[in-house]
């Protein structure tokens, strides 16, 4: 079966009633017949009909055999993280989303959990810090804010052959994409935020594992710390996960057309899109995203400053300028000074984040518009930053 069709008809219709959509279950709690004899709920936190029904569509889209719904992506990277022990080691991408590296390094540190970045574009720099502590490796690909790409195959045989498992942040490719656990990946996590929910309204986050050894830990994980997804916000995420492949294809169609513009601007310095031909790791991404490269495509400024930027991101009119990605309206940032602020300089110009970098996430609106929404933001930046009155 066509995967889209196999998404749709995984959305199941309510056996009660034949209602189309499925049922929103606001309850806390579930009348047993007596003492432990229910009908397979028995409390809010625990079990909500709702959101088995989005977990369940997202197992079938990761192809994994169990999903589960947290309350924003960093909740369900959290869940993960407990699936360690003091003394445990993880190797994390080194331009690891900033949230994560928060929690990672703020947080699980000092409950004796260790965390080597490494530039994972490269399989032998994983190879070469596998120990035998390392219990995780932790990929994102492609990465924020640029788009660096990892072979998730190679890497999980590397960590395999050590014991260790493999955690692929899934978020900016999404499911459409990529699918992390058929190259051998363990866990997907994913903030739901992004592209599965697809409209900017609301906060979510996703777990999808392989075995069902890791879905009975990650659930009693869940139900142990508790930071569900509330029952109106499943339905919500799994209405727009229903057109997930409509939107991301077209997402990814307009973001190539972007990303050829841009490089072919002459007040551009550099463009970073794994879509385009001398892209570090472009045949990888070719092979391991089925041929669609994202939605976000970044790129820096020839007037290489934080000024020219911020004139940029003020001029466009229809990337409007925001935090997050993914949803159907286009979205601009300019990440020094909102996403990754609390890097340092240094850091942060190491990591190839220039202070004239700027992020778009191409929403669903016409290719045409949103190049001539550039094209006089361009101009604009020309009048007020290169020749001033
Ligand atoms: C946004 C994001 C997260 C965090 O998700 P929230 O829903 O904001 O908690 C994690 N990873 C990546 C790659 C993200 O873009």
């Amino acid at each position: 079966m066509n995967k889209t069709t196999q998404l749709i008809h995984s959305v199941p219709v309510d056996e009660l009633t034949g209602s189309i959509s499925v049922p929103i279950y606001q309850t806390a709690t579930y009348v047993q017949e007596a003492p432990g004899v229910n009908k397979g709920y028995d409390y809010g936190r625990s079990n909500n009909p709702t959101r088995h029904a989005l977990e369940k569509i997202v197992a079938q889209l990761e192809d994994g055999t169990s999903g589960f719904a947290f309350a924003t992506g960093l909740a369900a990277i959290d869940a993960v993280l407990k699936l360690l022990s003091a003394g445990d080691e993880i190797i994390a991408v080194d331009d690891i989303y900033g949230g994560a590296y928060r929690l990672f390094t703020h947080v699980y540190q000092k409950f004796g959990i260790q965390v080597r970045y490494v530039d994972t574009t490269d399989a032998q720099n994983v190879e070469k810090y596998l120990s035998d502590k390392t219990r995780l490796v932790w990929l994102e690909s492609p990465t924020n804010p640029t788009l660096k790409i990892s072979e998730i195959e190679r890497i999980t045989t590397l960590a395999h052959k050590k014991g260790a498992l493999v955690v692929v942040d899934n978020t900016f490719a999404s499911p459409i994409a990529q699918q992390p656990l058929r190259l051998g990946a363990d866990i997907v996590v994913h903030s739901g935020t992004k592209y599965l929910g697809g409209h900017s309204d609301l906060v979510a986050g996703l777990v999808v594992v392989k075995s069902g050894e890791l879905a009975e830990k990650i659930k009693f994980i869940q139900n142990a710390s508790g930071g569900i997804l509330g029952p109106q916000d499943c339905w919500l995420l799994i209405r727009g996960i229903e057109t997930v492949t409509l939107r991301v294809e077209r997402q990814c169609n307009t973001a190539l057309r972007v990303a050829n513009f841009l490089a072919q601007h002459e007040d551009v310095a550099e463009v970073f899109y794994p879509g385009l031909p001398d892209h570090k790791n472009h045949e990888i991404a070719a092979r391991q995203q089925h041929g669609l490269f994202g939605g976000v495509v970044s790129f820096s400024l020839r007037e290489n400053t934080e000024q020219a930027a911020v004139e940029f991101v003020k001029a466009t009119t229809y990337f409007k300028l925001a935090e997050s990605l993914g949803g159907v309206k286009s979205l601009v940032c300019h990440p020094a000074q909102m996403t990754h602020k609390s890097i340092p300089r240094e850091r942060r110009l190491q990591a190839g984040i220039a202070d004239s970098l700027i992020r778009l996430s191409c929403g669903i609106e016409e290719a045409e518009d949103l190049i001539a929404d550039l094209q006089t933001a361009f101009a604009l930046v020309n009048k007020k930053v290169l020749i001033p009155a």
